[in-house]
């Protein structure tokens, strides 16, 4: 199996390219990368199947629909996202084909209403590995103070990521530190919003962030409810 961590430094964002037999998928793509990702596809010799974002992005814009049209690839979000042009929508469960491997999606809400993370199961030697959006960061986790985010809710979908087993390799959609990856064990351990109490403290915890608004916001969410093309 073929695997990239992508990076936009615009936004520092991730962009996972996942490839089996021929048939890949890319996770979070970022607009502006739209011909980076289409040379590279072409070098690897990739047939694009799937395009799927964890979650409606308020920092950058999405490639989905570009993607969609430049290789005919499906293109999905969540059955909660406000999107009017997905070419499917993916819900709680799901499995997510492309070569003989599957992501699962799990959703995850919390920093959206319509995030979710994807699981790719451990297969021969290699541990699980989770694509976690903006719901578990390295160190940290996506805030939870606009687009329907609720603190409460983030911790519960948390707890759940922290059912995995340890060894499961963490990939996070964005991080401004140039971390790259982490384990679902070295986060229970050392990321910090995981060492609160409960929901209750991690609700207070998330509420004296007063982050302010990404610079993109109010044009990146309703485009990217277009997929991009608005
Ligand atoms: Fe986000």
């Amino acid at each position: 199996m073929l695997f990239r961590q992508l990076f936009d430094s615009t936004s520092s964002t991730y962009t996972y390219l996942l490839a089996d037999s021929g048939e890949a998928v890319l996770i979070d793509p970022v607009k502006d990368k739209l011909d980076d990702y289409l040379q590279l596809l072409g070098d690897l010799q990739l047939r694009l199947v799937l395009a799927l974002d964890t979650h409606t992005h308020a920092d950058h814009i999405t490639a989905l629909g570009d993607l969609r049209d430049a290789t005919g690839c499906r293109s999905g979000f969540g059955e909660q996202s406000a999107s009017s042009c997905a070419s499917f929508t993916f819900t709680e469960g799901e499995r997510l084909p492309f070569g003989n491997k599957a992501l699962v999606a799990w959703h995850t809400p919390g920093h959206t209403d319509d995030s979710y993370c994807f699981l790719l199961p451990a297969h021969d030697t290699q541990p699980a590995r989770l694509f976690s959006g903006d719901t578990l960061l390295i160190r940290g986790s996506g805030r939870t103070d606009f687009q329907n985010g609720d603190a409460r809710q983030q911790w519960a979908s948390l707890q759940r990521l922290l059912s995995l087993p340890g060894d499961t390799d963490v990939w996070p959609a964005h991080d401004y530190k140039g971390w790259t990856c982490s384990s679902i064990a070295e986060e229970a351990a050392h990321n910090p919003r995981l060492q609160v109490a409960g929901a209750d403290a991690y609700a207070a915890l998330m509420a004296s962030l007063n982050l302010p608004n990404p610079a993109m916001m109010d044009i990146a969410v309703p485009a990217n409810r277009a997929c991009g093309q608005d």
